[in-house]
């Protein structure tokens, strides 16, 4: 509710703050449980600063993050440490987010030990399991990050991730590094997860084909704030907020005689240390008005399962 993260950008020799980049701005929505919500943005809009502020892995600089009730940013980081076993973390490179000095075996049993697995023997079950469970044989326990493919490796951080039997976990771009024909089968393990272990998703990506496979509701975001928030298929047939549509008419459809309206954005992503005011899309909006300059849009219903940040609609 009302996340922010604020860089400070430090400048000159003594390093003193000159500016601030506005990475996370005002961010409101919630996950309900089982769900899987996409959040869909260009590079830069601060999803993945996001996904790292709702953990706590970076601090947020105001606003709450609430879990079951609890609010996070008040909890010390020893209660957040325990916490944070519910809420697991999936990183677009897996190769990067994997020690490449360790067995797999010690990269997965990190996570079981830091929560109080003190036996050997159990962790290295567990290990065998989880391996099992993301369709990888036992015997890669002992091998090296080198020696898997990406859509392997992105098991092994799956098979990390589920190691406590998390709740929630935060998905960043975690197909966007892989061959198209991995994604669909990583995407597909996902899901096939979610069922079984009845776990809550918040996935974030560039691509909308893989949002709208995977997603139940999609986020919209733009320049640190979510612009639309809605069930996949309104969002996909029935965008309201002007960046949705200009988004959705970039995507290629496959038959030639659907006609859609084609909203082509002018204009670079503007820099988050220096935000439009009001809306901060009005600088690109072909809807442009007066009071779009001036009035930031609240974040509203514009039904009762469809939120738009646009003066058309508030
Ligand atoms: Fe465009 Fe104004 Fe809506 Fe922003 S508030 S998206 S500038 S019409
Ligand atoms: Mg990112």
């Amino acid at each position: 509710s009302h996340l922010k993260k604020y860089f400070d950008i430090k400048g000159g020799i003594f390093g003193k703050s000159v500016g601030e980049v506005k990475a996370v701005d005002d961010l409101s929505f919630s996950v309900n449980e089982g769900e899987i919500l996409g959040i869909v943005g260009e590079s830069g809009c601060g999803k993945s600063t996001a996904g790292k502020s709702i953990l706590r892995l970076i601090e947020p600089t105001d606003g709450s993050v609430k879990f079951e009730g609890t609010d996070l940013t008040d909890l010390t980081s020893e209660e957040m440490r325990q916490l944070r076993k519910n809420m697991q973390i999936i990183f677009q490179d897996p190769y990067a987010s994997l020690n490449p000095r360790h067995k797999v075996e010690r990269i997965i049993s990190e996570p079981l030990l830091i929560h109080g697995m003190k036996s050997s023997k159990e962790r290295k079950e567990r290990v065998k399991e989880l391996l099992e469970i993301v369709g990888l044989e036992a015997y890669h326990a002992s091998r090296y990050p080198h020696q898997f493919s990406g859509g392997q490796r992105q098991r092994i951080g799956i098979a990390r991730a589920l190691a406590n039997n998390p709740k929630l976990i935060i998905c960043d771009e975690p197909v966007s590094a892989l061959d198209v024909s991995v994604q669909s089968q990583i995407l597909n393990l996902m899901e096939e997860l979610r069922e079984k272990f009845k776990l809550t998703y918040v996935f974030i990506a560039h691509d909308l084909s893989v949002v709208k496979h995977i997603s139940d509701r999609v986020g919209v975001m733009y320049l640190g704030r979510m612009v639309e928030l809605t069930d996949k298929h309104t969002l996909f047939n029935d965008p309201k907020h002007p960046y949705t549509r200009a988004l959705m008419s970039a995507v290629p459809i496959a038959d030639p005689d659907i006609e859609r309206e084609r909203i082509i954005l002018e204009g670079d992503v503007p820099s988050p240390s220096n935000p439009p005011t009001g809306c901060a899309f009005h600088t690109r909006c072909p809807y442009a008005m007066d009071i779009c300059k001036e009035v930031r849009p609240e974040f509203e219903n514009v039904d009762d399962k469809h939120l738009v940040a646009c003066h058309l609609y508030n």
